[in-house]
């Protein structure tokens, strides 16, 4: 997939000083003191760089609260004059883009419903022409890289090159302990194919629940992202919109007060040179660890044809029990996973199955 995105960093529009970005605020701004009081406590902890609410919210089932509408950009006006923090909402419609950019929004982002919509990507795109404004796309509801992909070009080639990514994990049929799950290797390869793109984490909407919150926003930091974006309200309790997966300003703080930040890259000399020779050693095992591998594969196609020749089944289970059993012996000595071991050895043994079965189904050269 090539990737053709025309973005600038990061730091070319945000003053990050190599901090990631922490974008906090209620799912919803439900009312003007609501919105405001969470505003100063956010802005109180010195921890948060941009305060965030839903004002146009797309939910699941009509019914449901569905934003407080335009005379919330009001309240965010409120919040950002009072704290200084700059404000971020969510736009679905071009109408939505046009009176958020009226009311001085500073940074705008497209919802995972909407990024799933080419329709809806491209109506926002068009009415972003012309307009210097970051934009943050989160991913898709399903898992579909193109579709994230897409939806960034569409916005990029509206003119927008300020331009991040927002992970916010995908809708998966089968119930887990996440609302949404986090499929890291979909944001991995966004990642691989514009390296430049930060891509900030959505905990909240990954978890759907408090208490997974660090565990998710550290690994997003141990993963190279950038930033989190973290629904925060001043009493989650009663919050009118994604209440079980809220903070307050306090938990807030002291989540993030627990979280280490990692650098991709260190200045410090002596710590690259260390690196680089680690990463030289790790270099050669693994073309160890693949010779290895295709040694090992030689052999089994040897077994495959002796087999054959003296009509074997492929499988024979005491064979395989007898391997996992002696392996993961060696492995656990050698302090290696267990589960990590049988799963290796798992693998290694399909592949060799597959490669036998081609070879039995293949005549011995002599009788083709
Ligand atoms: C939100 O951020 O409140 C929201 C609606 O998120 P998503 O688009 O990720 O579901
Ligand atoms: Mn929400």
């Amino acid at each position: 997939m090539k990737q053709t995105l025309d973005i600038v960093p990061l730091t070319s529009w945000f003053d990050t000083d190599e901090a990631p970005l922490i974008i906090a605020g209620p799912c919803s701004a439900e009312t003007e003191e609501q919105l405001v009081a969470t505003a100063h406590l956010l802005a109180n902890t010195g921890k948060v760089n941009v305060l965030r609410a839903g004002i146009w919210k797309p939910r699941t089932r009509p019914g449901e609260f569905e934003g407080i509408g335009s005379i919330g950009l009001q309240w965010l006006r409120r919040a950002k004059e009072e704290t200084g923090l700059p404000i971020t909402t969510e736009v679905a419609t071009a109408k939505h883009v046009e009176e958020a950019l009226a009311a001085g929004v500073d940074i705008l982002w497209v919802g995972a419903r909407s990024t799933a919509n080419p329709f809806t990507v491209q109506e926002i795109a068009d009415a972003l022409r012309g307009v210097d404004v970051p934009v943050m796309v989160k991913n898709p509801v399903n898992p579909d890289l193109s579709l994230w992909l897409g939806a960034l070009e569409r916005v990029n080639r509206a003119g927008i090159k300020k331009l991040a990514a927002i992970h916010r994990g995908f809708s998966s049929y089968e119930k887990t302990s996440f609302r949404n799950e986090p499929m890291w290797d979909i944001a991995i390869q966004l990642k691989t194919l514009v390296p430049d793109l930060p891509v900030i984490n959505d905990p909240s909407h990954i978890c759907g629940n408090r208490e997974l919150i660090p565990y998710i926003a550290q690994k997003a930091f141990d993963m190279d992202m950038q930033g989190l974006i973290i629904e925060s309200h001043i009493d989650p309790a009663v919050a009118w919109t994604d209440a079980k997966q809220q903070v307050t300003p306090q938990a807030l703080y002291d989540l993030l007060a627990n979280l280490t930040f990692r650098h991709a890259k260190s200045d410090d000399p002596i710590f690259e040179d260390k690196l680089a020779q680690l990463r030289v050693d790790i270099d050669k095992l693994d073309d160890q660890i693949i010779k290895i591998l295709s040694d090992r594969m030689r052999i089994v196609e040897k077994i495959g044809e002796y087999k054959r020749d003296n009509n074997v089944t492929i499988l024979q289970v005491s064979r395989w029990d007898e391997i996992i059993h002696k392996r993961t012996n060696v492995a656990q000595a050698l302090k290696l996973d267990k589960d990590f071991t049988v799963k290796l050895l798992e693998l290694i043994h399909n592949e060799s199955i597959r490669k036998q079965n081609e070879i039995m189904n293949t005549k011995p050269v002599a009788e083709a």
